[in-house]
Parts: C-alpha cells; structure tokens; sequence
C-alpha cells in the first residue's frame, strides 16, 4: 500500500477536497495498528464533521473499516436460507429485535445478531438478554454456528475482532464531539454489519425526543446515506424512519422489555406500534431476500408464525442453546429478576398524554439504576417502567400513566417526580403520529 501523510490526509479534507479510496485504507489502517495518533484522528473526524464526504468516500471508509478485523462468512455453514439482519438506531423501549429475529428464522432465515450495549438513555438489546440467567453473549464462532443452525437466530455481543478500527474511531469521537456526522455515522455502523456476512440488511433509522436523530430530516438523511453505501459496498438493504417520540411498547428497562417481548411472541400482549415496526421490518426482509413474493404476503407469514408459536419457539430454542433456562417462555416470572418496589404513577388530574419527552423518560430509566453513564458501568437488570400509557391516551387518578420498579421507595419517589415533568397532558387528544413515517427501499 502507498505510504501517505496522515497529516496531508487531513489538510485535504480540512480543505473540502475528496480523498482517494487508498488515502482512506492508510488512515484506516493507522487506525487499527495505533501508528496515527488520537490527535490525527481527531482531527480528520472534524474534518469530515464539517466538510463532509462523498458516497464514493462513504463506500470506501466502510469497506476499509470491514476489512480491519475479520470477516465472517456463512458459504459453508450449510443454512437453507439466507442470512440477515436489522440494525437499530436505538430508541427507548426499542426492544424490537428480541421479536424480530426469532420471526425471521421461523419464516425460514438465518440471523447472527451482533447487538450493543445501552450507553445513555437509549437501551441495548444485550442488556435486556442478559437479565436471562445464564445466557451466553459472547460465544465463540463455533458455538455461534452451532446455536444459528439449531435456533435460526442467535442475538449476540460484538467481539473485539470485529472491526476494530470502528472500535477506536467512535471511542475518539465519542469524546471529540464528532459523533453526529453521518458519514462516519454509516460508516461505523455498516462496517459492523458488513463483517457479520450478511445477505441483506434493514435499517430502522428512529427520530424524535427519544432517538440519536432528534429531526425526521436527520433520520432520513442517516436512512438514504446508509442505504446507498451499503449498496454500493456490495450488502443491499432497505431501511424504514420510524417515530421515537415515545416510548416502544408498553416497557423500558432490561429484564422489564425481555418480559414483554416474551408476551409479545406468547400473544399475551401485543402493543400495537411495537408489533407494526417489527411486522414490517421483518417484511422488508423477507421481500429481499424472496422469502416472500410481496409486502402482504410477508406480513400474511410473519403473523402465522408468531400465531403458531414457532416464532416463540425458536427464541425458546436461542435462549436454551446460549446457556439460558429451557422453561424461560413458560415461567419468566421465575427466571427474571424482581423488583422490590413496584408503583403507579398517577398525573395530576384527569387528562390526555399530549406530548412526552422520550428521552427524558430513557433517562429515568438509567437514573433508577437501568442505563449507563460510561461504557463500564454495570447495570441493574430489574428496574424499569411498565404499562406506558401511548400518547393520546386517557389518564387520571384512577388511570395511571405507567408503573415504576425499583430498587427503593426513594428512587421510586425521585422517578416518579422525574416521569410526571416528562409527560404533557392536554384537555383534548392530540393528533397521533403514524410509527412508521418512511420507507426507504434499497
Ligand atoms: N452507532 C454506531 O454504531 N456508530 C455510530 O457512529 C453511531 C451510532
């Protein structure tokens, strides 16, 4: 490979111009052997913040990111279907993939989940995976593929040979001020993606109060960027922009939303906006991949197999092979953490949920023990919210907005106080928002 100047790298990019895919494959690769400096890398992530950078250079900093670990590949794993994935901007209560990859592998696909921890307000799938005792989020690749053949999905943490030039690029953003770039947003999440060895992708790309992108336009441009970039990096993929401006389903919290995910596969309850962007995520991929000849047919597929239980039936069967209890979907009371406190949070008077501040929500959630504030911090598994009321709804004194659990009645208390600032009531019933506000396909 050429040798350049890191240092010329970055001027060229200060200076608005277009950088050559293998200026890009040398910063990359200074990245991951350390021979750039964090203040290197710094710099040229404000660069690109401020100036930008084209698809071509967007397709070539995923591909050389990809390529800085390894990569995996399911030719020989002897899977009769294709193999897939969705990938979430995060949100609160978004706990869509502990539904939406068990559907997948009862409609015939194969889903190696590589899934994140919750930093800040918005939670993370794993966490809510490992309130279940006994799972293994970290298994080796045999297991992985021995797990994906048995159960069809596997929901699993990142390991440190994937893409690690990601790994120390977003730990220097992270505290460079240089996270909200889309560019290097696309970039560090399709490099992820790209080195599962997936068939095809679908982004859910939220906005509003509680997601990464507070603007619908922010969203759509973060959905279009990362739509074009994976095509033209050899992965196609679709993406829906869907509405974060209230929490996902009826919880938020860890052991909490693997409960109503639980429930959800059951049919115990399905809540609606939760059930609708899973249904059609999983339909956009079914479609891609052929799984099914149309929208409505994928739809008709999905609901026939949370119905007949298989969908149930291979998240049983992903829990059972990663180490988990086997009886989890027929007693997660006995599997799952309690809390010691458990209240209604009642507003005061009777009225209609206008507005809620979904973030402020997703903080709570972390104050009471759920989230956290740095990457190492641990997390209480059992705290959270439960019975979220959707905006529009009816509340009063007799009709609470939603149910605390806590460790104590003090942080019950301070939680209580913190949700009642976060929700906006109305004498009348505001316009509701649709869950899903575009669809973008590949
Ligand atoms: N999630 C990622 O994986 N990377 C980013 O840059 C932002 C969100």
């Amino acid at each position: 490979m050429a040798d350049f100047f890191p240092q010329e790298i970055i001027r060229k990019k200060r200076d608005g111009q277009a950088l050559e895919p293998q200026e890009i494959e040398f910063f990359v690769r200074g990245l991951t052997d350390e021979s750039i400096t964090e203040g290197q890398i710094a710099a040229l992530a404000m660069a690109v913040f401020f100036r930008g950078m084209s698809m071509d250079e967007r397709v070539a900093l995923t591909r050389a990111m990809t390529h800085s670990g390894r990569v995996l590949d399911w030719s020989n794993a002897g899977f009769d279907g294709p193999v897939v994935d969705k990938h979430s901007s995060g949100g609160v209560g978004d706990k869509v993939s502990l539904v939406l990859a068990p559907v997948l592998a009862a409609c015939g696909a194969f889903v190696p989940m590589i899934s994140g921890r919750g930093l800040g307000h918005t939670g993370g799938t794993l966490d809510k995976l490992e309130a279940i005792p006994g799972y293994d989020a970290k298994p080796d690749e045999a297991k992985l593929r021995r797990v994906l053949g048995e159960a069809g999905c596997a929901i699993i943490g990142q390991t440190s040979d994937v893409a690690p030039a990601d790994r120390r690029f977003y730990a220097i953003r992270d505290v460079t001020a240089t996270v909200e770039s889309v560019p290097l947003i696309t970039a560090s999440i399709l490099s992820k993606k790209l080195a599962a060895g997936l068939d095809r992708l679908v982004m859910d790309v939220k906005w509003g109060s509680g997601a990464f992108c507070d603007t619908f336009e922010m969203a759509e441009e973060l959905a279009a960027s990362i739509v074009a970039v994976a095509g033209g990096a050899g992965l196609p993929s679709s993406a829906l922009v869907t509405d974060m401006n209230q929490v996902l389903g009826l919880t938020a919290g860890n052991a909490i939303e693997t409960r109503e995910a639980i429930a959800h596969l059951r049919g115990e309850s399905r809540e609606p906006r939760l059930h609708e962007v899973t249904v059609e995520l999983c339909a956009e991929l079914l479609v891609g991949v052929r799984l099914a000849t149309d929208l409505d047919a994928a739809r008709a597929k999905i609901e026939a197999v949370l119905a007949n239980g298989s969908a149930a039936d291979h998240f049983a069967r992903m829990v059972t092979a990663l180490g988990g209890p086997g009886d989890l979907l027929e007693r997660p009371d006995h599997h799952l953490p309690h809390p010691a406190v458990e209240r209604a949070v009642h507003p005061p008077r009777s009225a209609f949920v206008h507005r809620v501040d979904a973030r402020a929500i997703g903080i709570t959630v972390m104050a009471l023990g759920g989230g956290r504030h740095r990457a190492d911090d641990e997390i209480d598994p059992l705290v959270g919210l439960s019975d979220w009321v959707p905006v529009g709804a009816e509340v009063g004194p007799d009709r609470p907005i939603c149910r605390v659990h806590a460790r104590t009645e003090s942080a019950a208390e301070e939680a209580t106080a913190r949700l009642l600032a976060a929700v906006e009531l109305a004498d009348a019933p505001p316009e509701t928002t649709p869950a899903i506000s575009k669809r973008l396909p590949g």
